[in-house]
Formats: C-alpha cells, sequence, structure tokens
C-alpha cells in the first residue's frame, strides 16, 4: 500500500467516527477520550489493523489513536528526494525517530516517537476534520 492510499483510505475511516460522535453530540473533549485504546479496540475494531491482535502501535500506557497518522510526518510515494542512492520516501518535519532503509528506498520510522498519541498534543492541534490537522503530511499530491 503506498502512502497516499493509506492516508485517503484513512481519512475516510476517522471522519466516519467522528461523524458518528459529532451526530450525538460529542464535545472535543469526548471526542479526543473516544479514541483511546482500548475503546477504540472494544468499539472501533476495523480502524486499526493491530486492535485485532489487542496490541499498541507504541508500549504507552495512555495510548490515544485520535493523530494516528502525525501532523509532523511528510510523505511523497514518488520521493522526497535522495540519499546515497535511496529514495526517502517519507520524513519527520521535527526530526524526532529514526529511519528504516531497504530496497533502495528509505522510509521514516516513527516508533520510537510517542508524541501524537498524548492527549495533550491532540488537544493543541485539535480539528475534527483529521485532513485538516494533517494537511502539511502529503507534499507529493
Ligand atoms: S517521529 Fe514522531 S513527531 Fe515525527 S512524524 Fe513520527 S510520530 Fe510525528
Amino acid at each position: 500500500m503506498t502512502y497516499k492510499s493509506w492516508f485517503y483510505t484513512h481519512a475516510k475511516k476517522h471522519k466516519k467516527i467522528v461523524d458518528k460522535l459529532l451526530a450525538c453530540g460529542k464535545n472535543e473533549d469526548e471526542i479526543i477520550e473516544y479514541f483511546c485504546f482500548e475503546n477504540m479496540v472494544k468499539n472501533e475494531i476495523d480502524f486499526c489493523p493491530l486492535y485485532k491482535k489487542n496490541k499498541k502501535c507504541h508500549d504507552m500506557k495512555k495510548l490515544n489513536c485520535y493523530l494516528c497518522a502525525c501532523p509532523h510526518f511528510r510523505f511523497n510515494d514518488d520521493g522526497l528526494s535522495e540519499y546515497n542512492g535511496h529514495k526517502i520516501l517519507s520524513k519527520c518535519e521535527i526530526n524526532n525517530g529514526d529511519t528504516i532503509a531497504h530496497d533502495g528506498v528509505i522510509h521514516h520510522n516513527c516508533s520510537p516517537c510517542s508524541v501524537p498519541h498524548h492527549k495533550s498534543f491532540i488537544k493543541k492541534v485539535f480539528n475534527e476534520d483529521w485532513e485538516k490537522i494533517m494537511k502539511e503530511c502529503n507534499l507529493g499530491r
């Protein structure tokens, strides 16, 4: 799957859940709370493939999934730039995390970073429209 197809598929899934919560009159705090890992596993099993294994992407006690992905993530399936003959497909705008290289491409690896999964960060950048929060991510179009 390309970054682009994941991004827009995920945007639709996210919107469907948020629209449902807004229709029930939920406010910002209640919407964020709904996206906590334990609740999502129970009520939104199709949102993330890891939910079926009850597995977290990050080893955090309070993991919130509202911002999967992350507004600092940048990608272009055609390549952002090149390094040592490898095409760089993604990067972090604030240089957290690290990288994974294989088969001539370099991906950004967010697994050492928990920034977007903390409620305090989510509240800082909150918008009911996930695509608006992520508007800088897709540099490919
Ligand atoms: S490394 Fe952290 S801050 Fe950077 S894109 Fe990944 S999750 Fe976001």
